[in-house]
């Protein structure tokens, strides 16, 4: 219940406003978006992390905004160390306005990243842009083939989009939105993780096992193991401001560890799916907001 209401507030302009120009929330906002990029990616990787950047934005509804944000993508892949990679949202790039729009623009970004020896991996939104996703993704692998893509375990079909993605870099999260028919018991989402991460692991591709769960990242790194595996062989992905000692454990074991970075002006979206995720974060958000 309170997932979907804070999920129908993401979306809610007045809520936005009214959060979003509070000074109050700035304290919150610098746990999960970073201020200073640059400084903070510094940060990571001097710690043996690697990052995914994202700037913040997404269900853009002109072309204008589409086309800056591409423009920001450039200037970001300018500051990357190679070997990093930029996480990136089609309706950030205009896939709402109309898909070949959207390809061109990521075209524009996986051209730029390539020359930066830096790699881009594709997010998954909304239920109604799953299959403009992919078929964006499908048309980029043609000049692109490590472009990467999200999979949402909440979704009953994942399994079948992982079976279909041999070869290919595959981030698999749970799923932070909702979308009709879509797993909404944990203990359902988790089964239909493990199914997901047994295909990929066991595929021909690069597994990208996002996740803050425990119990997920010891079953991503027995099955990776048992699939003979190496530590390059697949990744854990945490997002930045969550669980941070334990990206350091497991970076420090010697496994690939990628910090997902957002940061940009755009972040109420963002910060209020982590609050979904994680009602004892509203706790502390509401904390934070009192406290001052
Ligand atoms: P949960 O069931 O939320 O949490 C399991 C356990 O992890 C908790 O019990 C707790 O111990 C710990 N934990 C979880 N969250 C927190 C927190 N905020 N603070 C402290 N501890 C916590 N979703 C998409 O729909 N599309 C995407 O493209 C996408 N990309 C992602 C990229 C990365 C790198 C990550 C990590 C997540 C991404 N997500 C994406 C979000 C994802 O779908 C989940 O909503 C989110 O990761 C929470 O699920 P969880 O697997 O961490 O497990």
């Amino acid at each position: 219940m309170l997932r979907q209401a804070l999920l129908a507030i993401s979306k809610s302009e007045r809520a936005e406003r009214l959060i979003s120009t509070s000074p109050l929330t700035a304290g919150v906002v610098g746990r999960y978006v970073a201020d200073d990029v640059g400084e903070v990616i510094g940060e990571l990787t001097r710690k043996g992390l690697l990052v995914t950047v994202d700037h913040l934005g997404e269900e853009v509804t002109d072309q204008r905004q589409a086309e800056e944000g591409v423009a920001e993508y450039l200037r970001l892949l300018a500051l990357l160390p190679a070997g990093a990679d930029v996480s990136v949202k089609l309706t950030a790039l205009g896939l709402r306005l109309s898909e070949p729009l959207a390809l061109d623009h990521a075209a524009a970004i996986c051209r730029a990243a390539a020359a930066a020896n830096v790699t881009v991996t594709l997010d998954a939104e909304e239920h109604d842009t799953i299959p403009g996703l992919h078929s964006v993704h499908a048309a980029l692998r043609k000049d692109h083939p490590d472009v990467g893509v999200v999979v949402q375990a909440y979704l009953p079909d994942s399994l079948d989009r992982c079976e279909k993605l041999g070869g290919v870099r595959v981030r698999l999260c749970k799923g932070a939105y909702t979308a009709p028919g879509a797993y909404t018991r944990p203990a359902d989402i988790d089964r239909s993780f493990v199914r997901c991460l047994r295909v990929l692991m066991a595929g021909t591709g690069y597994p990208m096992v996002a996740t803050h769960d425990p119990r997920l990242v010891r079953i991503a790194s027995t099955l990776a193991v048992l699939e003979g595996r190496d530590a390059t062989g697949f990744e854990h992905q945490m997002l930045y401001g969550v669980r941070p000692d334990e990206q350091l454990r497991l970076a420090g074991q010697g496994a690939r560890m990628r910090v997902y970075l957002p940061y940009g002006s755009d972040w109420y979206p963002y910060l209020m799916r982590r609050l979904a995720e994680r009602p004892r974060n509203l706790a502390f958000f509401l904390r934070s907001l009192v406290s001052r």
